[in-house]
C-alpha cells in the first residue's frame, strides 16, 4: 500500500478522498492556493502544501509545484480528482517518470479517450455502440453532404478536440450543413487550436446515461450499474440518479457487460465512465471519462461499494475487492448539485456563507467542503456540495429527498437549492419522464 496520498484538488473532491485515505490508514497531503488557506481540506488533511496564488493555472494546474510537493512531502501516489489534472496524460506521464504513482488509468489510455475521433474508433473496435456518422475527420463539405445523405438529417458537427459542449453544430438538412461545416471548424479552432471535425446522426430526445466501470489494469475489469444524468443545463449536470427510471434489467445487463468487457480488453486501470445518448431502446457511445465522476455517490449508494477505496487498492496492485458476481443494485439513490448560484439566472453567487446546515437521517448523504462562515473564493466552480439520498425505491428516495431539501439552509449567498424544491414536486420528475432537453425547457418557461 502507499506511504502517503497527495490529492491534488480542493473543495469537496479533496474531502471525499482524504476521506477514504483515512479510512484506509493512508496519511494524506493535500496542496492548495493562498486562497484556499482556510479550506477545509486543509484543516483536515495530515500535511498541507502551498503551491501558488489563486487563479488555477499557477497552482491546480501547475504540474512542477505539485511533483516538486511530493518530493518534499515524501508522498508515492497522487489522487487527481476530476477536474484540473485528472485527464492530463502529460501530468499521468511526469508522475510515472518520478516513480510517482498516479491514481488512474495509464497516461496513453487518457490519451485515446481525450481524442474524440480516436475514442469512437476504440470504442467501435471494442463492441461499443456508437452513433452513426463519418469514421474520422471530415475532409470538405462534398464528404460531409455524401455522409449527411447516408445517414440521414438531421446530423451534428462536432470538434475532434472538443470539450465542455463547445464547437457543436447541428444542421437539419444540406442548406444548413455547409454554414454548420464552417462555424464549428472555426470554433473548434478558435477554443481547441485544431479544427478537426466529424459528423453524426443527431439524436432529437434522449437521455443521457452513463455506465460506471472499474478496471484492475490486468484484464479484469466489471460495471457498477447505470446513472441517468439527463437533466442538464448547457450541457452540465444537475441531478443525477441510479438507477436510470427509463432502462430495464435485461437491457441494464447487455449495454454493463459490453463496457465491463470492453475495459478489461483495453487492460484500462481504475474507475471510468463510458457516456451514452440512449434513444428508443438504443445506446449510443459519446465519451469516456478517465476519472472519477462528480456524481459518483449516486452509484456508490446503490451498490454500497467506496469507489475511492478501489481506485486506490487497483492503484496499488491490490486489485479490485470485487466480482461482477457481487455487485448488487440496492434500491434508488438521486444526487442534487448544490452551486453558489443565482436559482433562475444561474450567475455565480460568491461570498460568505453566514450560516451552513445540512440535513441528516437515514439515507442521506452530504458531501461539502464548506461551513458557517466559509468564505466562497470567486476563482474556482461554483460547487459547493452534493445532496445525496438513497431509499429503497425511487418513490421512497423522492419523498426523502423532498424532506432533505426541505432541512437545508444555506444562508448569506444564492444557491440552486430553490431549483431542486421545484423540481421534486414536478409531475415529470416524480414519473422519471425526462430528456436531455427538459430542464432548458422548463427553466424557459419559468422565467
Ligand atoms: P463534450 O465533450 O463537449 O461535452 P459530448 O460529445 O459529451 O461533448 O456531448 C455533449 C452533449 O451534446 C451531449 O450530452 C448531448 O446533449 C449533445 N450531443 C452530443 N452528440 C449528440 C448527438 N449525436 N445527438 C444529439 N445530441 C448530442
Amino acid at each position: 500500500m502507499f506511504q502517503k496520498i497527495l490529492i491534488a484538488n480542493r473543495g469537496e473532491i479533496a474531502l471525499r478522498v482524504l476521506r477514504a485515505a483515512k479510512e484506509l490508514g493512508i496519511p494524506t497531503v493535500v496542496v492548495h492556493s493562498t486562497a484556499d488557506a482556510d479550506a477545509m481540506h486543509v484543516r483536515l488533511a495530515d500535511e498541507s502544501v502551498c503551491i501558488g496564488p489563486p487563479p488555477s493555472r499557477d497552482s491546480y494546474l501547475n504540474i512542477h509545484q505539485i511533483v516538486a510537493a511530493c518530493e518534499i512531502t515524501g508522498a508515492d501516489a497522487v489522487h487527481p480528482g476530476y477536474g484540473f489534472l485528472s485527464e492530463n496524460a502529460k501530468f499521468a506521464d511526469i508522475l510515472a517518470a518520478h516513480n510517482i504513482t498516479f491514481i488512474g488509468p495509464t497516461g496513453d489510455h487518457i490519451r485515446v479517450m481525450g481524442d474524440k475521433i480516436e475514442a469512437k474508433r476504440t470504442a467501435k473496435r471494442l463492441g461499443i455502440p456508437v452513433v452513426p456518422g463519418s469514421d474520422g475527420a471530415v475532409s470538405d463539405e462534398i464528404e460531409a453532404k455524401r455522409i449527411a445523405a447516408e445517414i440521414g438529417y438531421p446530423v451534428i458537427i462536432k470538434a475532434s478536440a472538443g470539450g465542455g459542449g463547445r464547437g457543436m453544430k447541428v444542421a437539419r438538412n444540406e442548406a444548413d450543413l455547409q454554414m454548420a461545416l464552417a462555424t464549428a471548424r472555426s470554433e473548434a479552432g478558435a477554443a481547441f487550436g485544431d479544427d478537426a471535425v466529424y459528423i453524426e446522426k443527431y439524436l432529437e430526445k434522449p437521455r443521457h446515461i452513463e455506465i460506471q466501470v472499474m478496471g484492475d489494469g490486468h484484464g479484469q475489469g466489471i460495471h457498477l450499474g447505470e446513472r441517468d444524468c439527463s437533466l442538464q443545463r448547457r450541457h452540465q449536470k444537475v441531478w443525477e440518479e441510479a438507477l436510470s427510471p427509463a432502462l430495464n434489467a435485461e437491457e441494464r445487463k447487455r449495454i454493463g457487460d459490453v463496457c465491463a468487457n470492453a475495459v478489461a480488453e483495453l487492460g484500462y486501470s481504475g474507475a471510468g465512465t463510458i457516456e451514452f445518448l440512449y434513444e428508443d431502446g438504443g445506446f449510443y457511445f459519446i465519451e469516456m471519462n478517465t476519472r472519477l465522476q462528480v456524481e459518483h455517490p449516486v452509484t456508490e449508494a446503490i451498490t454500497g461499494i467506496d469507489l475511492v477505496h478501489e481506485q486506490i487498492r487497483v492503484a496499488s496492485g491490490a486489485g479490485l475487492s470485487v466480482t461482477q458476481d457481487e455487485v448488487r443494485f440496492d434500491g434508488h439513490a438521486i444526487e442534487c448539485r448544490i452551486n453558489a448560484e443565482d436559482p433562475r439566472t444561474f450567475a455565480p453567487s460568491p461570498g460568505t456563507i453566514s450560516h451552513f446546515h445540512t440535513p441528516g437521517g437515514l439515507g442521506i448523504r452530504v458531501d461539502s467542503g464548506v461551513y458557517s462562515g466559509y468564505r466562497i473564493p470567486p476563482y474556482y466552480d461554483s460547487l459547493i456540495g452534493k445532496l445525496i439520498v438513497h431509499g429503497r425505491n425511487r418513490v421512497e428516495c423522492m419523498m426523502r429527498l423532498r424532506r432533505a431539501l426541505d432541512e437545508f439552509v444555506v444562508d448569506g449567498i444564492q444557491t440552486t437549492l430553490p431549483l431542486f424544491r421545484d423540481l421534486v414536486g414536478n409531475a415529470d420528475i416524480a414519473n422519471g419522464n425526462y430528456d436531455i432537453h427538459w430542464l432548458e425547457k422548463y427553466l424557459a418557461k419559468e422565467q
